[in-house]
């Protein structure tokens, strides 16, 4: 048994949701004793509490990323001017580049740029499983970090061979399911701040594959499967009549699916997802870059009618840090303004203009999609996303007196955090009760048992962290470097079916 622990907040501006989900900023103590808020008021006494003194400091609700590639780190920085089947070859296929090791630190190294960055919750779609290892490091990376995670363990294609492209004929060797079904067994990790979940991509398989699939899946216990949902001509259309109506031809589609991004659905199909209470997770940076369409989590965006959004069901996502910082308020404030300039688009185009922005567009419409909305897409909304009394302890602690914070703080703290802040203006993070970062800087991370072997180290800092990384992005850089990308691509579009015409010269 733990020994107990408890935590004073003291002095602080607590972001409350009311009932409607306004954000009250409050100011008041909060107590934690072990995982969970245990008190909400103000004056409460220290007794054997860590006091944190919290005098102009905003508490935030942690912030939750429900799509992400936890592993892809050492890829960071390469795809900067790439559209969506480029990063299929330099991005997703690199996968077979990783050791067991490497993935280990991929996955801590992308769990602690979250956590820097104050995000506390994260839906992994975890697509490194080449080995039973793969799956099993990246796991003990996520525990590692004391991030709280659904780590949806994914099927994925396996590459045989490079120049030319080749897979392993068997998405599906009994190992596969075999290591989920073990996972399963095994699971939840880290006092249950870890958790398995399941991710699926593998559709072409056919309905009764999948269906046994999802079958085993379910029979695991897992309460989330996530799937891409991405069309366009990138990756050759995708499923005729899209992925949400095929889930449901399969009566596969229910409240334990969430979709990523989801771009471009027509109203059926967002009438199909609200009326199966299934949720979205859009990923604003990858979709604007990557040619995927408009990010449904504004309805706003969708004036026009030529697509629908789904703002009551969605919440928010990084996708690939390889691409993009880890900020989920990052990604608030850029799908914001991306639906603030569609929406000004829409009238403009008239010659009109409104006299002001609706409330679905506001900052706190924005605080929310990165809070309470990710809580119900990650199923988690009875224990994380608000401040409340019994709820988790996931918090994010902002400094009101930063150059970036001060005076929009004093004024409102949602404008403050959506639209001046960055990483740095967090001073301390809480996962599950527990310090994560402290005074602006990372603490040690002690690494789990069963990675203990392969990492030969029981604890470590953030610059122990940094160097794996420099050398492990090395080893693998010099096998990219042999790579034919020309004909590796031409393998790609032949695999997705992708039509050379819709390609236009820039
Ligand atoms: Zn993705």
């Amino acid at each position: 048994m733990p020994s107990s622990t408890s935590i004073l907040l003291k002095n602080g501006v607590a972001l409350i949701h009311d009932s409607d989900n306004h954000v009250v900023p409050t100011k008041t103590d909060i107590l934690i004793q072990n995982d969970r808020i245990a008190k909400i008021e103000k004056d409460i006494e220290p007794d054997a509490a860590e006091v944190i003194d919290c005098t102009d400091k905003i508490i935030s609700p942690g912030f939750i990323d429900t799509h992400r590639h936890g592993w892809q780190t050492q890829l960071k920085g390469r795809h900067a001017n790439e559209l969506l089947l480029a990063y299929m070859v330099s991005g997703n296929a690199q996968a077979c580049q990783f050791s067991a090791k490497d993935v280990f630190y991929g996955q801590l190294a992308g769990m602690l740029e979250s956590i820097a960055a104050g995000t506390t919750t994260v839906v992994d779609h975890a697509h490194i499983t080449v080995s039973p290892d793969h799956a099993k490091m990246g796991i003990a990376g996520a525990a590692s970090s004391g991030i709280r995670s659904v780590y949806c363990y994914t099927p994925v294609m396996r590459i045989k061979s490079w120049n030319p492209l080749t897979y392993h004929d068997n998405p599906l060797e009994d190992w596969v399911m075999e290591t989920f079904s073990n996972l399963a067994s095994e699971g939840p990790w880290a006092d249950g701040r870890i958790t398995l979940g399941f991710a699926f991509d593998l559709f072409f398989l056919g309905a009764e594959v999948v269906k046994g699939i999802f079958a085993v899946a379910k029979k695991g216990g897992i309460q989330t499967i996530t799937i891409h949902s991405a069309h366009g001509p990138q990756l050759g259309g995708g499923w005729p009549g899209g992925i949400t109506q095929l889930l449901k031809e399969w009566d596969l589609l229910d409240e334990h699916i969430l979709f990523s991004h989801s771009n471009n659905i027509d109203r059926a199909d967002a009438d199909l997802i609200r009326q199966t209470n299934a949720h979205i997770s859009s990923t604003p940076s990858t979709e604007l870059q990557m040619a995927m369409g408009r990010p449904a989590c504004f309805d706003a965006s969708f004036l026009d009618g030529k697509s629908a959004g789904l703002q009551d069901h969605a919440s928010l996502g990084i996708d690939c840090h390889s691409y993009i910082s880890a900020s989920i308020i990052g990604e608030a404030r850029i799908g914001l303004q991306n639906a603030r300039a569609n929406f000004n688009e829409y009238y403009l185009q008239q010659g009109k203009t409104t006299a002001g922005l609706p409330d679905s567009l506001s900052v706190e419409a924005a605080f929310n999609l990165a809070t309470v909305k990710g809580a119900e897409a990650a199923r988690m909304e009875k224990d994380i996303g608000r401040i409340a009394e019994g709820f988790k302890a996931d918090l994010a602690i902002f400094d009101a007196l930063s150059p970036a914070l001060v005076a929009a703080a004093q004024h409102d703290p949602i404008a403050a955090i959506i639209l001046h802040s960055s990483p740095a203006d967090i001073d301390t993070v809480i996962v599950d009760g527990k310090v994560r970062k402290q005074n602006g800087r990372l603490v040690d991370t002690a690494v789990e048992e069963q990675a203990q072997e392969t990492v030969g180290k029981a604890n470590l800092s953030w610059v122990d962290v940094a160097k794996e990384l420099v050398g492990s992005r090395g080893r693998m850089q010099a096998e990219i470097d042999t790579i034919d990308f020309e004909e590796a691509t031409a393998t790609l579009k032949k695999v997705f079916h992708v039509d050379e015409s819709v390609f236009v010269a820039t």
